[in-house]
């Protein structure tokens, strides 16, 4: 009798144990960031100004990477992200198709819930975009899932999704919602990253302004805030309605297609 004791005294410290890792785990990846942290992993302001092209209509940016205020220059609020905005808005009608900024493969088609929507996330290899980090682009509030699966390469310019206002609904925009992309690009040394729930999470992850990404060198938010003015100005590369690149080196494009005009 005493070794059956003895057994099931094992086995409920290996649970208990096991229990208590799991809960570390979870916590230590669930836990909020402190704006500090955040703006350690760089989210910080860079003031990148996007030039868009005089011979095509792109939509434009509403609001910015790490703004404190949404596209209707309301403040954001400090429970979601402390209050600064962890990628980019651009305000489109729902149902506009959503194009893959990069090369990439796809890595995660989920439903986010409130704040989030479904979305869509891509990694980009070094050799998709010129980059020397791995990165990921992520693409919320789309009308429906993706018909793309975990593993898929996709092309650049290559429609992935049909934006919406998913996960927006109440609080601040109301019953009606605001449909527009939410996009955050971040970055990371290795190709490892984890899912969490609907989360899903980059070794050693690093924040990246999107609009940074269409620099062509690889340079970050500290650096970026520094540039002057004129040097935060770029043109906006982009694919038209006729599949036509500008410019046609370019390894990245704007996220939906340009019109000409
Ligand atoms: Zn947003």
């Amino acid at each position: 009798m005493k070794g059956v004791h003895q057994q099931l005294y094992t086995v409920i410290l290996l649970i208990l144990s096991l229990l208590l890792y799991g809960c570390q785990t979870t916590s230590s990846v669930n836990k909020t960031r402190t704006l500090a942290e955040q703006e350690a992993q760089g989210l910080i302001h860079t003031g990148l100004q996007p030039l868009y092209p005089s011979q095509a209509h792109c939509l434009e940016v509403a609001s910015f990477f790490a703004d404190r205020t949404r596209y209707d220059g309301s403040l954001r609020t400090v429970s979601s992200n402390n209050g600064y905005h962890g990628g980019i808005d651009i305000s489109v009608p729902s149902g506009t198709p959503i194009v893959a900024i990069a090369a990439g493969t796809v890595v995660q088609v989920a439903r986010g819930g409130q704040l989030v929507g479904n979305k869509i996330t891509l990694q980009h290899a070094p050799a998709d975009t010129g980059w020397p980090l791995w990165t990921y682009s992520k693409y919320q509030h789309l009308a429906e899932l993706p018909d793309l699966a975990p593993g898929q390469r996709v092309k650049m310019g290559q429609v992935i999704a049909l934006s919406g206002k998913t996960g927006t609904a109440g609080k601040h925009y109301g019953k009606a919602g605001y449909p527009h992309l939410h996009m955050n690009v971040y970055s990371s040394d290795s190709s490892h990253f984890m899912i969490k729930g609907h989360k899903l999470i980059p070794d050693h992850m690093r924040y990246v302004d999107p609009l940074a990404f269409y620099l062509g060198k690889e340079l970050d938010s500290n650096t970026l805030r520094l540039l002057t003015p004129e040097d935060k100005t770029f043109a906006v590369p982009f694919m038209d309605t006729s599949g036509n690149i500008t410019p046609p080196d370019t390894k990245v494009v704007w996220p939906f297609l340009c019109t000409p005009s």
